[in-house]
């Protein structure tokens, strides 16, 4: 019998009662078929719920089969709140999007743990939405360049552009490119170089808050071609 902690991203329907529970782990994704979940007899109904942080035992070989397990964290402070379920959606799609790609799984579980964790208890839980996909980006290969222009490396008269992948100076700025104001590029270059282990001492106001939301959806959308639905329910709450 094998034993794996991870946080449900995912469920699909198997035949007609059974279901398949995609769990993103330390090692990254694994899928587990749980027999009779969707009853509602099944001792394990509560157990696989989305989002759950859970510690489970499966057997078999190819796709294995839940047999026992626990719920660690059902994050009821985010599940009750109807607009951190849309913001922590958009995430578990990038993650779940992305979870083959060649990346150090264990640094991004404990990354993922560490961000649920603050979106659950803090108010001001955007930051760390926005942190997270600044983030991820680095994971993905594609980080911004905050610290130089991008082509010649020149560290003054520089502005941020999605295209190049971070600040270019003057010369090298491109045509036709979208202007952020400076704050939003310097929150966004703490988020992220913030060590998540420090008090997160930085405030976003609501305007710069929706330019970085819209920087942020633009810079996944030009270089990885990625929207998600839950991006799309969120605009239906926020209006942004
Ligand atoms: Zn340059």
């Amino acid at each position: 019998m094998d034993s794996y902690e991870g946080i449900i991203i995912k469920q699909i329907s198997y035949k007609e009662s059974s279901k398949i529970i995609y769990l993103y782990t330390s090692s990254g994704l694994i899928s587990l078929l749980v027999h009779g979940a969707k009853k509602l007899s099944s001792p394990y109904l509560r157990l696989t719920e989305n989002l759950n942080l859970i510690k489970v035992f499966a057997t078999g070989k190819g796709l294995k089969t839940l047999t026992d397990g626990e719920v660690l964290n059902d994050y009821t402070a985010i599940k009750s709140d109807l607009d951190k379920v849309a913001y922590v959606s958009h995430l578990v799609e990038l993650i779940m999007t992305y979870s083959e790609s060649e990346y150090d799984h264990q640094k991004l579980y404990d990354f993922v743990l560490k961000i649920l964790d603050k979106i659950s208890e803090s108010k001001s839980y955007i930051r760390y939405i926005y942190m997270f996909e600044i983030k991820y980006l680095y994971m993905l290969g594609i980080a911004p360049n905050f610290k130089r222009c991008v082509v010649c490396n020149k560290t003054d008269s520089l502005r941020f552009s999605i295209k190049s992948g971070g600040y270019c100076c003057s010369e090298h700025y491109p045509e036709n490119e979208k202007t952020y104001s400076e704050n939003s590029i310097l929150t966004l270059s703490k988020l992220y170089y913030h060590d998540m282990n420090q008090p997160l001492d930085i405030t976003i106001d609501q305007a710069t808050g929706i330019e970085i939301r819209n920087l942020l959806d633009e810079y996944y959308l030009y270089h990885l071609s990625f929207q998600s639905k839950s991006r799309k329910v969120l605009s239906g709450l926020l209006g942004y």
